[in-house]
């Protein structure tokens, strides 16, 4: 039995912890949004008043926040977590974040004689429910395979990626893929449609053809196609898009970091920012087949 603080208890990070705990770890929680605290709490938890409260006594910290300005918030500086755990904790941090963003996190835990390991995840709200996520994970492996049991009772894919940031640059290059899929799939659904296909007929030839994708598969973003698919909920649940357009954004500056250039992943991003600005970025991703429809 593992005593882990686990910070972010949002749409991922709620069914994460939830996991630990029913396996016995002992888990101190903490949010913003007090609400989140509470249920874990009611389930075994311990409600902490803090992010700094919830690490006391932790051996393991776990974090899943939004984005790199909230992950350096609550690391870095003097008021940051870094400075008051102790040498030796292992610190698993989950959210996507900019490589660089993560590395410069590495650096100040490793001044500190603190484990860090950066361990993005894929898979989604289902997978973080089902404890299925894949972790794409940065660092050291030694520290990897420390951790691979907590791991993997939250996923059942758990790669080290390899060095410091690199579950990062992993998690964007998925995502870009993710994104430029989507895009393709929803443009040519929008096109098959208008020229009298029917849907579903259209998807299932796509799908056993080299057409075929992940989107196709599991994702089809036409509504009414795929009955268990966030299309067919009126694009609810599933991967915000304005967080897909985070992620773009993200893989455009590691692109740049090294001077490659990455054109789907921009073309991508630009539409994904005009699916924003019609006020759809908090409904699932798929729904940039409205972009191709009249
Ligand atoms: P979310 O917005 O639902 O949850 C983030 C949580 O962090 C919120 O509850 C928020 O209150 C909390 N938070 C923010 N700052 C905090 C702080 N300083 N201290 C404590 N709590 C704080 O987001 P999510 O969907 O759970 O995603 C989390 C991360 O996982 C993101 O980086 C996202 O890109 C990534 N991700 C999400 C999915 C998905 O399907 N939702 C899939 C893979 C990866």
């Amino acid at each position: 039995m593992t005593t882990i603080a686990f910070i972010g208890l949002g749409n991922m990070g709620l069914p994460m912890a939830r996991n630990l705990l029913r396996a016995g770890h002992l888990l101190r929680v903490f949010d913003l949004v007090a609400d989140s605290v509470a249920e874990l709490a009611r389930e075994g938890a311990t409600a902490a008043q803090s992010a700094h409260d919830a690490v006391i006594g932790a051996e393991i910290v776990i974090s899943m926040l939004p984005a790199s300005r909230h992950v350096e918030g609550l690391y870095l500086g003097e008021s940051g977590l870094l400075a008051s755990l102790q040498a030796g904790t292992l610190v698993l941090e989950c959210s996507t974040i900019a490589p660089e963003s993560a590395r410069s996190v590495h650096r100040a835990a490793k001044e500190r004689g603190i484990h860090m390991l950066d361990a993005p995840v894929s898979g989604g709200t289902a997978g973080a429910a089902a404890g299925t996520l894949t972790f794409m994970i940065g660092g050291d492996p030694a520290y990897v395979a420390h951790a691979r049991p907590i791991f993997e009772l939250m996923g059942k894919n758990i790669f080290h990626a390899g060095p410091d940031g690199a579950g990062q640059v992993a998690k964007v290059c998925n995502n870009q893929v993710l994104a430029v899929q989507m895009i393709a799939t929803a443009e040519a659904m929008a096109m098959g449609v208008a020229n009298g296909l029917d849907p579903a007929t259209l998807a299932e030839i796509m799908r056993q053809s080299s057409g075929g994708n992940w989107t196709l598969e599991k994702y089809n973003p036409w509504p009414g196609v795929m009955e268990t698919a966030p299309a067919s909920k009126g694009y609810s649940g599933g991967f915000m898009a304005e967080l897909m357009a985070k992620d773009l954004g993200l893989a455009q500056e590691t692109a740049q970091h090294f001077g490659n250039s990455a054109p789907m992943g921009a073309l991508a991003l630009q539409l994904y920012r005009m699916l924003l600005k019609q006020g759809k970025g908090k409904q699932d991703f798929s729904i940039i087949q409205q972009l191709f429809i009249e």
